[in-house]
């Protein structure tokens, strides 16, 4: 494997993890986030945002925080995070947002698809897909509970590293979602695998 390895704009791409290797996540140009979907090796245990918040008792993860499986084990630990900002709310995005919200009548590339195919590829079924963790996205919520999607905080070739607490399965994607990325063109985002 080539490290760094590139997401193009739009793209996914899956990968193993052995239990102790470590991901790290970088944003090439800034500004543009990406989705983080982990099951167990044998895809018994998928991320759980609901566990998550339930055990570290916040919305907002960074250094030090765990990431949990529906079956309440420890699957990833954020070990170094240069931006200090995700998002563990928002579904991925899918060919039906883009079409309802982005008025889209063809196809377009989208992270529900591509975190299926990346899924697949490693032999797992992917469906129901839970909720991502989408590193980089920028999320506000407000004192009444509205919900804002300001342009992502990181700056070019910032990154974060995630540690696997179990062998994973990992799938990710380069939000190809122009209100999640500054409004604009999207672009790559690129990962190296420490082992
Ligand atoms: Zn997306």
């Amino acid at each position: 494997m080539v490290n760094p390895e590139v997401i193009p704009a739009g793209h996914g791409v899956g990968l193993r993890l052995r239990r102790g290797e470590q991901i790290r996540l970088i944003d090439p140009h800034g500004g543009q986030s990406g989705d983080l979907l982990a099951f167990s090796h044998d895809g018994a245990e998928r991320l759980s945002n609901g566990c998550t918040f339930d055990y570290g008792g916040k919305i907002y993860l960074s250094t030090g925080d765990v990431l949990w499986s529906d079956r309440s084990n420890p699957m990833l630990t954020i070990v170094a995070d240069a931006v200090g900002r995700h998002d563990f709310l928002y579904s991925s995005c899918s060919i039906e947002m883009y079409r309802m919200q982005y008025g889209v009548t063809e196809y377009y590339a989208n992270c529900y698809d591509n975190l299926c195919s990346a899924m697949r590829e490693l032999g797992l079924e992917p469906a129901p897909l839970p909720t991502a963790f989408n590193f980089f996205m920028n999320v506000e919520i407000a004192a009444d509970g509205r919900l804002i999607i300001a342009p992502p905080k990181s700056r070019a070739g910032d990154s974060m590293i995630l540690r696997a607490e179990m062998d994973l399965a990992i799938a990710l994607s380069a939000c190809p979602a122009s209100g999640c990325n500054g409004g604009g063109a999207t672009g790559p985002l690129a990962f190296e695998v420490i082992r």
